[in-house]
C-alpha cells in the first residue's frame, strides 16, 4: 500500500510505475472567445513574442553587427561572436569572463523571476510549443482528437495525418539543424554549403542530417523530456528560488479547499462550508505540456509556461470568481496576501555582483585593441652593421584583424628615429585574419640606448594610432 505524504511526487507524471513513457496530450489553452476577458491572455502574448524570436532566430545567422556576426559559436576555429564582437583564442579570458556573468544573469533573473526564460524565450519551449505542437493541433486536432487517432486502427486518413505530420516535422527539423549549423559556422558559410553540391561538403552535409534527426527526434518523440531529463536548468532552480521569487503558482489560500461546483451552490454557501475557489476541473494540468499538477506546488517539470494560468482564468470567468487563482506570485505573497514583491538581501548580493560583473567586462571589452599586434626577431637573426654605420633588426609582425572590416595600416616609431621597411609601407589586414609582414628597422647610432635598446612602435590606421607593441633592439656593444 502506499502512503500518499511519503510517496508523494517519487514519480513524474511522464514515467508510469513500470518506467514507461506516458505520452502527454496537453489541451490547447483557451484564446479568442474561449479566453477570459478579465486577464491578459499570456498564450496569445507568448505567440506574438515567439513570432519576434522566430525571426530573430532565422535571421541571426545572417545579421552583422560591424561586419561580424550577431551570434556565432564557431568550436572548431575557434572564433566566436556574441552580439558582433569576435572572441579570438587570444581573448578566451573575456569570453569566459562573458560567460560567467551570463551564468549569474541566470542566477539573478531565476531569484526574482523564476524560469521565466523557460517559458518565454527558450528556443526549446518556442519552437515545441509554438511551431511543433501547433502545427501538430492544425493537423491531427486537440488533445482528444489526437488521442482517439493514436488509439484507432491504421485507416487511410490515419496514415495521410501521421504522414504529413512528420513530413512537416522533418522539413522544420532540417531547417532547425540549418540555422543551427548558420550560428556554429556562420551565415555566408551557411550558404555556401547550401549553394554547392553536398559532394564538395561531405562533411557538412552529413553533420546536417545527423543534427536534422536529432531536431527531429527532440520535436516528434522526445519533447517535454528534454526539459525535465536533459536541461540541467531545472535542477538549478530548487536552490535558486525560495519563498520570495515570482514564479507561476496555485494561491492555495484562495483555492483550498478545492471542491466540484454544486448545481445550486452559491458562492456564499460554498466558501461558507470552507470550500475555496477551486472547482477541481483539472483544466489546469490538462492544457500542461509537462503533466504537473500546479495545485501541488512548484515543481521541476514546471518551464513556467503560463497554460495554467489562462486555463484557470478562463474557468474562473465562467463561475463568476476573479482571475489569478493561478498567476505569476511568489509564496510570500500568497501567504501574507499581498502584491509587493520584495527585495531581499540574496537578491540584493546576486545583483550587486551581476552589475558588478557586467561594468568589468564593458570596460575590458571598450579597452579591447581592435587589432592585435605582435613583433617577434627573426629566427636566427640578431643584428646587422651597415655600411654607414647604422644598425638593422629584422622582426617578424603579425596583426591580428578582429573586425569585420578591410584596414589598411602602417606603423610608426615612436621612441625613436629611424627607418622602417615592411611590404610596400602597406600593412592590409583583411576582415577576421591575420596579416604577417617582415619588417626591417635602420637606426643611426645616436638613437641606441647601448646593446639592447627598448623601441615602442605604433601601428595607424585611418589616421588614428589604435595600437602600440614594445621590442627590443639589439646591436653590437663596444662601438664596433
Ligand atoms: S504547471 Fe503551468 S506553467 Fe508549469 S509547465 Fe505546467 S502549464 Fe506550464
Ligand atoms: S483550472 Fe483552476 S479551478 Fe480548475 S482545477 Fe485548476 S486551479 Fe482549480
Amino acid at each position: 500500500m502506499t502512503d500518499p505524504d511519503k510517496d508523494f511526487r517519487d514519480t513524474i507524471p511522464t514515467v508510469d510505475a513500470a518506467g514507461k513513457r506516458i505520452w502527454m496530450y496537453p489541451r490547447k489553452p483557451p484564446t479568442g472567445k474561449r479566453a477570459s476577458p478579465d486577464a491578459p491572455n499570456y498564450y496569445t502574448l507568448r505567440t506574438w513574442l515567439s513570432w519576434v524570436l522566430l525571426v530573430i532566430l532565422v535571421t541571426g545567422p545572417f545579421i552583422k553587427i560591424g561586419g561580424n556576426p550577431l551570434l556565432m559559436m564557431n568550436i572548431v576555429e575557434r572564433k566566436f561572436s556574441i552580439f558582433g564582437i569576435m572572441f579570438w583564442p587570444q581573448d578566451f579570458y573575456l569570453f569566459a569572463l562573458a560567460m560567467i556573468t551570463g551564468f549569474m544573469m541566470i542566477v539573478f533573473f531565476t531569484a526574482a523571476w523564476g524560469r521565466i526564460w523557460c517559458g518565454w524565450l527558450c528556443p526549446q519551449t518556442v519552437l515545441m510549443e509554438m511551431v511543433f505542437r501547433k502545427i501538430e493541433y492544425l493537423i491531427e486536432g486537440d488533445a482528444r482528437d489526437q488521442k482517439a487517432l493514436n488509439k484507432q486502427e491504421w485507416t487511410q486518413d490515419k496514415i495521410i495525418k501521421k504522414c504529413i505530420k512528420h513530413g512537416v516535422f522533418f522539413l522544420l527539423s532540417f531547417g532547425v539543424a540549418n540555422l543551427l549549423l548558420g550560428y556554429v559556422i556562420g551565415g555566408d558559410a551557411l550558404i555556401d554549403l547550401i549553394t554547392d553540391s553536398p559532394t564538395e561538403h561531405a562533411k557538412g552535409f552529413f553533420a546536417l542530417l545527423l543534427f536534422t534527426g536529432l531536431f527531429y527526434g527532440i520535436f516528434a518523440r522526445f519533447r517535454e523530456q528534454a526539459c525535465t531529463f536533459v536541461c540541467p536548468y531545472g535542477r538549478f532552480q530548487s536552490v535558486l528560488i525560495d519563498e520570495n521569487s515570482l514564479v507561476v503558482a496555485y494561491d492555495y489560500v484562495r483555492g483550498e479547499k478545492r471542491a466540484r461546483k454544486v448545481k445550486g451552490e452559491t458562492w456564499e454557501e460554498r466558501l461558507s462550508i470552507g470550500k475555496g475557489d477551486c472547482v477541481d476541473c483539472d483544466l489546469c494540468v490538462a492544457v500542461c505540456p509537462t503533466g504537473i499538477d500546479i495545485r501541488n506546488g512548484t515543481q521541476m517539470e514546471c518551464v513556467n509556461c503560463t497554460n495554467c494560468i489562462d486555463a484557470c482564468n478562463s474557468v474562473m470567468h465562467k463561475v463568476g470568481r476573479d482571475p489569478g487563482l493561478i498567476r505569476y506570485a511568489s509564496m510570500d505573497q500568497i501567504e501574507k496576501k499581498t502584491s509587493k514583491l520584495r527585495l531581499t538581501p540574496r537578491l540584493k548580493t546576486y545583483g550587486i555582483i551581476m552589475t558588478a560583473l557586467f561594468l568589468l567586462l564593458s570596460g575590458l571589452l571598450i579597452a579591447r585593441k581592435s587589432v592585435t599586434m605582435d613583433l617577434l626577431r627573426v629566427r636566427g637573426t640578431y643584428y646587422q652593421v651597415m655600411p654607414d654605420g647604422q644598425i638593422t633588426n629584422f622582426y617578424e609582425g603579425r596583426f591580428l584583424n578582429k573586425t569585420g572590416r578591410e584596414m589598411d595600416g602602417s606603423l610608426e616609431l615612436l621612441n625613436a628615429e629611424g627607418q622602417m621597411l615592411y611590404s610596400d609601407q602597406h600593412l592590409y589586414m583583411h576582415p577576421q585574419e591575420e596579416a604577417e609582414s617582415i619588417i626591417v628597422i635602420t637606426l643611426p647610432r645616436d638613437q641606441l640606448t647601448g646593446t639592447e635598446t627598448k623601441l615602442k612602435l605604433g601601428l595607424v590606421v585611418d589616421g588614428k594610432r589604435i595600437n602600440t607593441t614594445t621590442t627590443t633592439f639589439l646591436a653590437p656593444g663596444g662601438g664596433s
